[in-house]
């Protein structure tokens, strides 16, 4: 439809939302996938902010994975990054960073938020679930290892989730961390300038460290 009174059609915004510690080819694939089938505009990557729990330590810092976020997005014009997550204090939940996506880019943008298969089964436990299908359209891509069909989303509203099935790319995160800890490579599995960031700030080495960005 035609989102304002002088007939430019509504920005088709996909989210693709995440940890990215690192972002790996499996969310650059997913992306640029539904941006195609999907007709999008733009793709707005949005890692997620600090956890405050305990139990999370382990994540590096929010900065660390917003830098690589933007390294590896940065050669595709249709691809962008929001500090909106790890600007908000406390634990991301989809529902505020669609409501603060839509309040920065406005009432007409349509929002498809984009989510692996493993993400998306869990969708009804999280914050705000009814409130999340009022702000976005779901689309759920296959992951390799994750078996999800129709009846699984059954109880979500059919017309506001889609799956679909992206080229097949079994890389994680926690895979390319787990290889930098042993001195496996992971190139190929994420972008070069991806393995080049996580040398140069030391991610991933077992033992304390000082994960501190400086200057
Ligand atoms: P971790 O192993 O640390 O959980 P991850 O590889 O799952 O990391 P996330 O940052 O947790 O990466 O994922 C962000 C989103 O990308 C999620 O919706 C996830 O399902 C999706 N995703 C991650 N890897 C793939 C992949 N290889 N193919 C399709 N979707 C993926
Ligand atoms: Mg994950």
């Amino acid at each position: 439809g035609l989102a304002d009174g002088v007939g430019r059609p509504a920005w088709r915004l996909g989210v693709m939302g995440g940890t990215f510690d690192p972002i790996h080819h499996g969310h650059l694939v997913a992306a640029s996938e539904v941006a195609a089938r999907f007709d999008l505009d733009e793709v707005v990557f949005v890692p997620t902010g600090q956890p405050w729990q305990k139990a999370h330590k382990k994540v590096s810092p929010a900065e660390d994975r917003y830098l690589m976020t933007v390294i590896a997005t940065a050669s595709n014009p249709q691809f962008s990054v929001s500090r909106v997550d790890v600007d908000r204090p406390g634990d991301t939940y989809t529902v505020d960073t669609l409501r603060d996506l839509r309040r920065v880019r406005g009432p007409e943008t349509q929002l498809y938020f984009i989510t692996g298969a493993d993400a998306l089964s869990q969708i009804l436990t999280w914050r705000g679930a009814e409130e999340l299908f009022e702000l976005a359209h779901f689309v759920g891509v296959s992951r390799p290892g994750v078996e999800l069909d129709e009846k699984d989303i059954a109880h979500l509203p059919a017309d506001k989730v889609t799956l679909i099935e992206i080229p097949a790319l079994s890389i994680s995160s926690t895979a390319c961390r787990e290889r930098t800890a042993s001195g496996l490579p992971t190139w190929y599995l994420v972008p070069d300038g991806i393995v080049q960031y996580i040398s140069k700030r030391g991610l991933y080495r077992e033992g304390p460290g000082d994960k501190e960005i400086h200057g």
